[in-house]
């Protein structure tokens, strides 16, 4: 890897999760000093203790954008090795009933269940082997004095405060950031904080007794229900992690979290919404009062830098809801585009200034496919015409694939832009709209009567995603 032209200055991080972890490692292969700052302890104790898992979703999905991060500094081969693909939604109707949808066009069109608690840990012992970077856990940032350059931190065991400076400090401290508070304290940019209506509770469904997955291992599993759903993502031990995601209160929908109070409420609940999963999951009214019930945010701020010394990323800039499966995959492409102004800047101004014009329109893009997914996975997918749709993109796929590519294929199995996701999408849903008007439930469209209009409309765009991703694939060094 090529070092950097910029000057040489230290890079203090703080948060040693996901983007952090990478982001250390990609600095200290550009030749960059690091220190991390972490306010846990080191998950790898727990992880040997056999305890990761605790908290937060306990699996997610890395999908491309994810693993091209990985993959340009080696790393993708032995994620992948302890990853499980889903190369498409497995749909378990109110009757128990289940339908296989593929995602693409090959298995190899697949997104992966990984463990967050192993992925971060091996990050953590990927970047503690580069040299030049220092991690320091239990270590919990406060304040960030932007005119000394300087932050308050508190150490856990003995409460003791110490002043640390700094020379650029990166906050990926995730969507409760310390450092952009700070900012914001500062700076007063405009800033909106979404909290979603719908909070989420986690299960684990536990493999079988005889050992072995009990739902067909290659697949996401849904559960769509309108106003609620679950999900269930496989792990390698042969539990699936399940997730419920419910309205919060009766303010928003009759189903919620609110009305589910006692154990009865609970099993009736789930007896009548979600029979299946009952039966596999003996234990879930137990589940249900000892697990806690998650918030999920959509957080958006327009300034993401502090002169040429601060700069926010990953879900401390832009934290967004979870039903594209791309927090995570996002933040990881943050620390790709970083890296690239790495290689061609030559003053820290311009590197956090060209960062922010890049990914904020990238970031807030599919923040919005993320809340509107939450629709397109809680009912359209048990929707007659969405469905009908699908079948069409299909075809569409086949035999143009120059000019069509569908909205899912571009954010979960390409590098295009999030932006041009979104806009293409837009007019896909347009056209797929009065293809439905027309033809519904007849699925042999004249796809070619409909051919020069595609071209007209997103054979443009399209090419112009063909473009970026050849340039893209030939820049990286
Ligand atoms: P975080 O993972 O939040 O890490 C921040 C780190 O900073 C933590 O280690 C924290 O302890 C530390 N920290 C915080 N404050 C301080 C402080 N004051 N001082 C020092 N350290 C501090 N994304 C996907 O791509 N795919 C998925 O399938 C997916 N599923 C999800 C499911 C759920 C239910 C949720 C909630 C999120 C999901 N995400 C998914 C999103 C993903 O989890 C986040 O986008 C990702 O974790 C962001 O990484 P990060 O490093 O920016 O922040």
């Amino acid at each position: 890897m090529q070092s950097s032209l910029l000057p040489k200055k230290q890079i203090t991080i703080i948060g040693a999760g996901l983007v952090g972890s990478l982001l250390a490692i990609y600095c200290a292969k550009r030749g960059f000093r690091v220190q991390m700052f972490e306010r846990r302890p080191d998950p790898r104790i727990k992880l040997a203790l056999g305890k990761v898992g605790e908290g937060r979703s306990i699996n997610l999905a890395i999908s491309k954008r994810g693993i091209n991060a990985l993959q340009n500094v080696g790393l993708e081969a032995e994620v992948l090795e302890e990853a499980i693909a889903m190369p498409g939604r497995m749909m378990h109707s109110p009757d128990g009933g289940l339908v296989f949808q593929a995602y693409g066009q090959t298995t190899k069109d697949a997104i992966n269940s990984i463990s967050r608690g192993w992925l971060n840990c091996y990050l953590l012992d990927c970047a503690q082997k580069m040299p030049g970077v220092e991690i320091l856990f239990d270590q919990k940032i406060q304040n960030v004095d932007l005119d000394q350059k300087s932050f308050t931190l508190i150490e856990n065991a003995t409460q003791k405060e110490r002043k640390i400076f700094y020379e650029i400090l990166i906050g990926t401290d995730g969507s409760a950031s310390a450092v952009r508070k700070s900012l914001h304290k500062k700076m007063q940019f405009s800033m909106s904080e979404e909290e979603l209506s719908h909070g989420y509770k986690e299960f684990v469904m536990p493999e079988k007794p005889s050992g072995g997955y009990q739902m067909e291992k290659s697949a996401l599993h849904i559960w769509p229900r309108g106003s609620h759903m679950m999900i269930a993502l496989p792990n390698r031990d042969g539990s699936y992690t399940c997730t419920l995601f419910l309205a919060n209160s009766s303010k928003s929908f009759s189903d919620n979290f609110e009305n589910l109070k006692t154990p009865e409420d609970v099993r009736s609940f789930f007896t009548k919404n979600y029979k299946d999963f009952c039966d596999l999951v003996p234990d879930f009214v137990d589940q249900y009062f000892d697990h806690p019930t998650g918030k999920m945010v959509t957080l958006k701020c327009d300034q993401w830098a502090y002169n040429d010394n601060v700069l926010l990323m990953g879900d401390a800039a832009h934290a967004i809801v979870p039903f594209f499966g791309q927090g995570m995959n996002c933040g990881f492409e943050d620390v790709v585009a970083f890296d690239k102004l790495l290689q061609t800047e030559s003053n820290w101004r311009d590197v956090f200034v060209k960062f922010f014009n890049e990914r904020k329109k990238n970031a807030d893009a599919i923040a919005d496919m993320a809340v509107e997914n939450l629709t397109e996975m809680s009912t359209k997918t048990a929707d007659p015409k969405f469905l009908y749709q699908k079948q069409i993109e299909k075809k569409l796929q086949e035999a143009m694939p120059q000019n069509y590519q569908s909205r899912y294929t571009l954010v979960s199995f390409s590098l295009t832009p999030y932006r041009w996701a979104y806009e293409v999408g837009q007019v896909q849903s347009r056209l797929l709209d009065e293809m439905t008007e027309k033809y519904y439930p007849n699925v042999d469209i004249p796809v070619h009567e409909w051919s020069e209009r595609i071209e007209k409309e997103l054979g443009p765009m399209m090419t112009q995603i063909q473009k970026h991703l050849a340039k893209e694939s030939a820049t990286w060094i």
